[in-house]
């Protein structure tokens, strides 16, 4: 597959899941109909983005056409982030995440964890040629998990004296191996798990955002060279009317509800490609992610898609969600 990172600085690529069982017993119909490699017809409307991946897409096909060119361009310096959005259980975490220890399973993370590495050991082999290049290396891995919902787990938002966000509170470790990297997202996790049930055993939703920060120095000139990649699995985008929610719950949703939107209003501000304002200060997720979003950065978005006809009005909304950002 052709990569599909390199011209515009916002790319939206979407995904469709396969019919799960369940959904294949209810009789459910599968209602894509992909045409080409970048449109995907539904209920008679057809969708345009960047890139359609059909439900037979591996894991490696997807890293290769969105993600690989990112990693050099963080580790050339750059900020980006890759974030997917989509109803629960469209397969966010799937493509984000996926089987960490399974190497055909594994999804963008644990790819970009071996990516990194092979690059610093890369560099390593051939030291002689490196060693007028950058070769100390420091890799600083973030795992933040973000509740917006307002409780004692919920992070804050700083800023540092330079006025770039940071979050309080959050899992960070360097890291020296891809394992340590997988370790970092297991105790992220965890520690989600921990602030979810202690917050409502019924609250489930909420966005987690892991950073990869990449510092390296130039052992002789002292120069600096810094990127940042956010991945961000975004809360089920689902409206709040289907999950029959009422209370604690339902302001939850509202706040996630909230968030995305003022999310899809910087992305399309930003896709517009104006230069009026870009409501960055709007929610807290786009205060973190404002200096790797736009401008230079390197943006890309997956809008997660369920196939089946019993979801065919939160995919259509999914995909409107997408079409907004190009
Ligand atoms: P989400 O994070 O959007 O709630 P998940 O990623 O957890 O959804 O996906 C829901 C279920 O569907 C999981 O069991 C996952 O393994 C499966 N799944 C998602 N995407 C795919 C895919 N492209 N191919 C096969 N199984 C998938
Ligand atoms: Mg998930």
């Amino acid at each position: 597959m052709a990569d599909v990172t390199s011209e515009c600085n916002i790319k939206v690529l979407c995904r469709f899941r396969p019919l799960n069982q369940s959904e294949i017993l209810r009789g459910d119909q599968f209602i894509p109909k992909f045409q080409g490699d970048d449109s995907v017809n539904v209920g008679g409307r057809s969708y345009v983005f960047d890139r359609v991946f059909p439900t037979n897409t591996t894991q490696e096909q997807v890293y290769n056409a969105c993600a690989k060119q990112i990693v050099k361009d963080v580790l050339g310096g750059y900020n980006g982030t890759i974030f997917a959005y989509g109803q629960t259980a469209s397969g966010k975490t799937h493509t984000m995440e996926g089987k960490l220890h399974d190497p055909n399973q594994m999804g963008i993370i644990p790819r970009i964890a071996e990516d990194i590495f092979n690059h610093i050991f890369g560099m390593d082999e051939n030291l002689e040629f490196h060693i007028k290049v950058w070769i100390h290396l420091h890799l600083l891995i973030q795992m933040l998990f973000i509740y917006l919902v307002v409780t004692k787990t919920n992070l804050a938002v700083h800023e540092d004296k330079n006025k770039i966000p940071y979050v309080k509170g959050c899992t960070e470790r360097f890291v020296s191996s891809p394992d340590e990297v997988m370790d970092v997202i297991d105790e992220g996790k965890n520690n989600r798990h921990v602030a979810v049930t202690n917050m409502n055993e019924h609250s489930s939703r909420s966005h987690s955002i892991f950073l990869i920060n990449i510092k390296q120095e130039h052992t002789e000139t002292e120069q600096k060279l810094c990127g940042k990649l956010y991945l961000v699995d975004l809360a089920g985008s689902e409206k709040v009317s289907k999950t029959g929610a009422a209370g604690a719950v339902l302001d939850e949703a509202k706040n996630i509800n909230k968030s995305l939107s003022a999310l899809g209003n910087v992305i399309s501000a930003l896709a517009e490609g104006t230069k009026t304002h870009v409501p960055y200060r709007d929610s807290k997720m786009t205060r973190i992610l404002q200096d790797s979003l736009g401008g230079n950065c390197r943006t890309t978005m997956f809008i997660c898609c369920s196939p089946s006809s019993y979801n065919d009005a939160e995919t259509k909304s999914t995909l409107m969600f997408g079409q907004r950002a190009k």
